[in-house]
Protein backbone atom coordinates (compact mmCIF):
# COMPACT_ATOMS: atom_id res chain seq x y z
CA UNK A 1 0.00 0.00 0.00
CA UNK A 2 1.04 3.38 -0.73
CA UNK A 3 1.96 6.33 1.80
CA UNK A 4 0.73 9.69 2.63
CA UNK A 5 1.68 13.01 2.25
CA UNK A 6 0.61 14.86 5.21
CA UNK A 7 0.66 18.82 4.81
CA UNK A 8 1.21 19.88 8.35
CA UNK A 9 0.83 23.26 9.12
CA UNK A 10 2.95 24.84 11.79
CA UNK A 11 3.35 28.20 13.73
CA UNK A 12 3.75 31.28 12.35
CA UNK A 13 5.34 32.81 15.56
CA UNK A 14 3.47 31.45 18.70
CA UNK A 15 4.52 27.73 19.86
CA UNK A 16 0.87 27.53 21.01
CA UNK A 17 -0.49 27.30 17.86
CA UNK A 18 0.91 24.00 16.65
CA UNK A 19 -2.46 21.89 16.99
CA UNK A 20 -2.16 18.80 18.75
CA UNK A 21 -2.99 16.82 15.43
CA UNK A 22 -0.12 18.53 13.81
CA UNK A 23 2.22 16.98 16.79
CA UNK A 24 0.67 13.57 16.10
CA UNK A 25 1.21 13.23 12.54
CA UNK A 26 4.97 15.07 13.07
CA UNK A 27 5.26 11.95 15.89
CA UNK A 28 4.15 9.28 13.76
CA UNK A 29 5.23 10.12 9.84
CA UNK A 30 8.19 7.78 8.49
CA UNK A 31 9.93 11.12 7.39
CA UNK A 32 9.57 14.84 7.68
CA UNK A 33 10.28 16.93 4.90
CA UNK A 34 10.88 20.76 5.14
CA UNK A 35 12.00 24.05 3.81
CA UNK A 36 14.59 24.49 6.47
CA UNK A 37 15.64 21.19 8.32
CA UNK A 38 17.27 23.99 11.02
CA UNK A 39 14.01 25.34 11.77
CA UNK A 40 12.21 22.34 11.84
CA UNK A 41 14.92 20.58 13.65
CA UNK A 42 14.59 23.04 16.35
CA UNK A 43 10.90 23.00 16.10
CA UNK A 44 10.62 18.88 16.70
CA UNK A 45 13.40 19.29 19.64
CA UNK A 46 10.82 21.71 21.39
CA UNK A 47 8.37 19.53 21.06
CA UNK A 48 10.48 16.32 21.72
CA UNK A 49 9.96 14.69 18.61
CA UNK A 50 13.27 12.76 16.90
CA UNK A 51 12.53 12.37 13.38
CA UNK A 52 14.19 11.73 10.03
CA UNK A 53 14.67 15.06 8.19
CA UNK A 54 15.59 15.18 4.39
CA UNK A 55 15.18 18.91 2.94
CA UNK A 56 12.42 20.52 0.54
CA UNK A 57 12.80 23.90 -0.87
CA UNK A 58 12.48 25.78 -3.90
CA UNK A 59 15.70 25.25 -5.54
CA UNK A 60 16.24 20.92 -4.99
CA UNK A 61 11.79 20.64 -4.88
CA UNK A 62 12.28 18.91 -8.48
CA UNK A 63 15.18 17.18 -7.57
CA UNK A 64 13.65 15.79 -3.96
CA UNK A 65 10.01 15.38 -4.93
CA UNK A 66 11.06 11.77 -7.11
CA UNK A 67 12.90 10.88 -3.96
CA UNK A 68 10.06 11.96 -2.09
CA UNK A 69 7.39 10.24 -3.73
CA UNK A 70 9.64 6.72 -4.10
CA UNK A 71 9.55 6.75 -0.32
CA UNK A 72 5.68 7.22 -0.74
CA UNK A 73 5.56 4.79 -3.11
CA UNK A 74 6.89 1.86 -1.06
CA UNK A 75 4.50 2.80 1.76
CA UNK A 76 6.53 5.27 4.06
CA UNK A 77 3.97 8.84 5.15
CA UNK A 78 5.69 11.70 4.82
CA UNK A 79 4.78 14.89 6.53
CA UNK A 80 5.81 18.19 4.68
CA UNK A 81 6.24 21.65 6.55
CA UNK A 82 7.54 24.81 5.85
CA UNK A 83 9.61 27.61 8.10
CA UNK A 84 6.33 28.75 9.41
CA UNK A 85 2.43 28.51 8.46
CA UNK A 86 1.07 26.42 6.05
CA UNK A 87 3.21 24.27 3.67
CA UNK A 88 2.59 25.38 -0.29
CA UNK A 89 1.24 29.09 0.98
CA UNK A 90 3.92 31.34 -0.85
CA UNK A 91 6.23 27.95 0.23
CA UNK A 92 7.06 24.90 -1.33
CA UNK A 93 4.52 22.09 -2.19
CA UNK A 94 2.44 22.44 -4.83
CA UNK A 95 4.72 20.58 -6.84
CA UNK A 96 5.02 17.71 -5.61
CA UNK A 97 1.29 17.95 -4.08
CA UNK A 98 0.14 17.64 -8.36
CA UNK A 99 2.37 14.97 -8.60
CA UNK A 100 1.09 12.55 -5.70
CA UNK A 101 -2.36 13.12 -7.58
CA UNK A 102 -1.50 11.88 -10.84
CA UNK A 103 -0.08 9.02 -8.69
CA UNK A 104 -3.05 8.38 -6.66
CA UNK A 105 -0.89 8.87 -3.71
CA UNK A 106 -3.49 10.22 -0.96
CA UNK A 107 -2.65 14.01 0.30
CA UNK A 108 -3.95 15.11 3.45
CA UNK A 109 -4.03 18.61 5.35
CA UNK A 110 -3.19 19.22 8.89
CA UNK A 111 -4.87 22.75 8.93
CA UNK A 112 -3.42 24.79 11.15
CA UNK A 113 -1.20 29.11 11.19
CA UNK A 114 -1.73 30.57 7.54
CA UNK A 115 -0.67 34.26 7.84
CA UNK A 116 -2.73 35.54 5.20
CA UNK A 117 -6.18 34.19 6.71
CA UNK A 118 -5.31 35.93 9.90
CA UNK A 119 -4.88 39.21 8.28
CA UNK A 120 -8.05 39.07 5.98
CA UNK A 121 -10.13 37.94 9.26
CA UNK A 122 -9.24 40.81 11.38
CA UNK A 123 -9.20 43.56 8.39
CA UNK A 124 -12.90 44.36 8.52
CA UNK A 125 -12.84 44.06 4.93
CA UNK A 126 -15.13 41.77 3.32
CA UNK A 127 -14.22 38.32 3.50
CA UNK A 128 -17.24 36.82 1.19
CA UNK A 129 -14.05 37.26 -1.62
CA UNK A 130 -10.76 37.88 -1.91
CA UNK A 131 -7.90 37.22 -4.05
CA UNK A 132 -4.59 36.36 -2.47
CA UNK A 133 -1.97 37.91 -4.72
CA UNK A 134 1.31 36.51 -2.20
CA UNK A 135 4.57 38.38 -3.12
CA UNK A 136 4.53 41.47 -5.96
CA UNK A 137 7.65 41.16 -8.27
CA UNK A 138 11.01 42.76 -6.88
CA UNK A 139 11.56 45.09 -9.82
CA UNK A 140 9.25 48.45 -9.33
CA UNK A 141 7.96 48.33 -13.19
CA UNK A 142 6.59 44.53 -12.87
CA UNK A 143 5.18 45.62 -9.74
CA UNK A 144 3.44 48.54 -10.47
CA UNK A 145 1.88 46.24 -13.90
CA UNK A 146 0.99 43.79 -11.15
CA UNK A 147 -0.59 46.47 -9.26
CA UNK A 148 -2.75 47.97 -12.40
CA UNK A 149 -3.47 44.70 -12.87
CA UNK A 150 -5.90 44.01 -9.94
CA UNK A 151 -6.56 47.66 -9.01
CA UNK A 152 -10.30 47.23 -10.07
CA UNK A 153 -10.92 44.04 -8.78
CA UNK A 154 -13.80 44.57 -6.34
CA UNK A 155 -13.14 41.52 -3.76
CA UNK A 156 -10.44 42.22 -1.28
CA UNK A 157 -7.19 41.99 -1.94
CA UNK A 158 -4.22 40.13 -0.17
CA UNK A 159 -0.60 40.34 -0.45
CA UNK A 160 2.84 39.23 1.47
CA UNK A 161 5.43 41.62 2.08
CA UNK A 162 9.28 41.44 3.10
CA UNK A 163 10.10 44.51 5.39
CA UNK A 164 12.65 45.95 3.40
CA UNK A 165 10.05 46.48 0.50
CA UNK A 166 7.20 47.38 2.17
CA UNK A 167 7.25 51.48 1.76
CA UNK A 168 8.06 50.77 -1.43
CA UNK A 169 5.10 48.62 -2.06
CA UNK A 170 2.59 50.69 0.23
CA UNK A 171 4.09 53.97 -2.02
CA UNK A 172 3.10 51.95 -5.51
CA UNK A 173 -0.27 51.20 -3.85
CA UNK A 174 -0.90 54.65 -3.59
CA UNK A 175 0.02 55.38 -6.65
CA UNK A 176 -2.22 52.88 -8.95
CA UNK A 177 -5.09 52.44 -5.90
CA UNK A 178 -4.86 55.76 -4.84
CA UNK A 179 -3.88 57.64 -1.59
CA UNK A 180 -7.72 56.81 -0.27
CA UNK A 181 -7.86 53.14 -0.30
CA UNK A 182 -8.05 51.60 2.75
CA UNK A 183 -5.82 48.98 4.19
CA UNK A 184 -4.90 46.93 6.51
CA UNK A 185 -1.41 46.02 7.59
CA UNK A 186 -1.00 43.05 9.98
CA UNK A 187 2.72 42.61 11.20
CA UNK A 188 4.14 40.37 13.08
CA UNK A 189 0.95 38.20 13.72
CA UNK A 190 0.52 35.84 16.74
CA UNK A 191 3.92 37.56 18.06
CA UNK A 192 5.01 39.92 20.94
CA UNK A 193 5.08 42.78 18.66
CA UNK A 194 1.75 41.76 16.64
CA UNK A 195 -0.12 45.06 15.74
CA UNK A 196 -2.84 45.41 12.55
CA UNK A 197 -2.47 49.18 11.23
CA UNK A 198 -5.23 50.10 9.56
CA UNK A 199 -6.33 53.53 7.46
CA UNK A 200 -6.62 54.98 3.97
CA UNK A 201 -3.23 54.19 2.20
CA UNK A 202 -1.39 57.40 2.23
CA UNK A 203 -2.29 57.39 6.51
CA UNK A 204 -0.83 53.85 6.73
CA UNK A 205 2.61 54.47 4.09
CA UNK A 206 3.06 57.64 6.77
CA UNK A 207 2.86 55.29 9.96
CA UNK A 208 5.55 53.30 8.48
CA UNK A 209 7.71 56.40 7.30
CA UNK A 210 7.69 57.20 10.74
CA UNK A 211 7.97 54.27 12.39
CA UNK A 212 10.53 51.38 12.54
CA UNK A 213 9.36 48.98 9.81
CA UNK A 214 10.31 45.61 11.36
CA UNK A 215 9.35 42.39 11.23
CA UNK A 216 6.98 40.30 8.83
CA UNK A 217 3.98 41.68 7.08
CA UNK A 218 0.54 41.06 5.19
CA UNK A 219 -0.97 44.20 3.45
CA UNK A 220 -4.73 43.51 3.26
CA UNK A 221 -6.07 46.12 0.52
CA UNK A 222 -9.86 46.80 0.84
CA UNK A 223 -11.60 46.24 -3.12
CA UNK A 224 -11.84 48.48 -5.83
CA UNK A 225 -14.41 50.25 -7.98
CA UNK A 226 -15.12 48.58 -11.63
CA UNK A 227 -13.56 50.17 -14.42
CA UNK A 228 -16.42 52.40 -15.73
CA UNK A 229 -16.33 50.42 -19.29
CA UNK A 230 -17.07 47.86 -17.61
CA UNK A 231 -19.77 49.36 -15.27
CA UNK A 232 -21.29 50.53 -18.43
CA UNK A 233 -22.47 47.21 -19.69
CA UNK A 234 -24.54 46.99 -16.48
CA UNK A 235 -28.28 47.72 -17.11
CA UNK A 236 -28.91 50.95 -15.43
CA UNK A 237 -30.42 49.06 -12.06
CA UNK A 238 -27.83 47.05 -11.34
CA UNK A 239 -25.07 50.45 -12.03
CA UNK A 240 -27.27 51.97 -9.29
CA UNK A 241 -27.18 48.84 -7.05
CA UNK A 242 -23.51 48.86 -7.83
CA UNK A 243 -23.20 52.56 -5.85
CA UNK A 244 -25.71 52.00 -3.36
CA UNK A 245 -24.03 48.90 -2.06
CA UNK A 246 -20.87 51.19 -1.43
CA UNK A 247 -23.05 53.87 0.32
CA UNK A 248 -23.57 56.09 -1.82
CA UNK A 249 -26.89 58.57 -1.89
CA UNK A 250 -29.53 57.90 -4.26
CA UNK A 251 -29.08 61.21 -5.49
CA UNK A 252 -25.31 60.99 -6.12
CA UNK A 253 -25.82 57.27 -7.24
CA UNK A 254 -27.69 58.87 -10.63
CA UNK A 255 -25.10 62.02 -10.73
CA UNK A 256 -22.54 59.25 -11.10
CA UNK A 257 -24.42 57.22 -13.67
CA UNK A 258 -24.78 60.27 -15.59
CA UNK A 259 -20.84 60.70 -15.72
CA UNK A 260 -19.98 57.63 -16.08
CA UNK A 261 -22.77 56.93 -19.52
CA UNK A 262 -22.33 60.54 -20.28
CA UNK A 263 -26.27 60.89 -20.12
CA UNK A 264 -28.20 64.22 -18.77
CA UNK A 265 -29.01 63.64 -15.09
CA UNK A 266 -32.59 63.95 -16.04
CA UNK A 267 -32.65 60.94 -18.35
CA UNK A 268 -31.10 58.75 -15.88
CA UNK A 269 -33.29 60.28 -12.75
CA UNK A 270 -36.67 59.75 -15.32
CA UNK A 271 -35.66 56.01 -16.11
CA UNK A 272 -35.76 55.36 -12.05
CA UNK A 273 -38.89 57.49 -11.86
CA UNK A 274 -41.06 55.75 -14.70
CA UNK A 275 -44.28 56.09 -12.97
N1 LIG B 1 3.34 29.59 4.35
C1 LIG B 1 3.21 30.80 5.09
C2 LIG B 1 1.76 31.02 5.50
O1 LIG B 1 1.01 30.04 5.61
O2 LIG B 1 1.37 32.14 5.77
C3 LIG B 1 3.78 31.99 4.30
C4 LIG B 1 5.21 31.86 3.97
S1 LIG B 1 5.87 33.21 3.10
C5 LIG B 1 7.43 32.59 2.61
C6 LIG B 1 6.34 34.33 4.35
C7 LIG B 1 5.48 35.60 4.36
O3 LIG B 1 4.28 35.35 5.07
C8 LIG B 1 6.12 36.77 5.09
O4 LIG B 1 6.98 37.51 4.23
C9 LIG B 1 4.92 37.59 5.49
O5 LIG B 1 4.43 38.34 4.40
C10 LIG B 1 3.91 36.48 5.83
N2 LIG B 1 4.01 36.10 7.25
C11 LIG B 1 4.46 34.95 7.76
N3 LIG B 1 4.37 34.96 9.12
C12 LIG B 1 3.86 36.16 9.46
C13 LIG B 1 3.53 36.80 10.70
N4 LIG B 1 3.73 36.19 11.87
N5 LIG B 1 3.03 38.04 10.67
C14 LIG B 1 2.82 38.68 9.50
N6 LIG B 1 3.11 38.14 8.30
C15 LIG B 1 3.61 36.90 8.27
Amino acid sequence: MMGTLYLVATPIGNMGDISPRAVEVLKSADLVAAEDTRVTGALLKKLGIEKKLVSYYEHNAAMRSSLLLRHLEEGENIALVSDAGTPAISDPGEDIVEECIRRNITVIPVPGPCAFVCALTVSGFSTKRFSFIGFLPAKANDRKKELENVKHREETLIFYEAPHRLLKTLSDMCEVFGKDRRVSVSREITKKFEEHIRGRLAEVLNHFETNPVKGEFVIVAEGGVKEESSLNQLSLEEHLKFYLKQGIAQKDAIKQIAIDRNLSKREVYAHFHKD
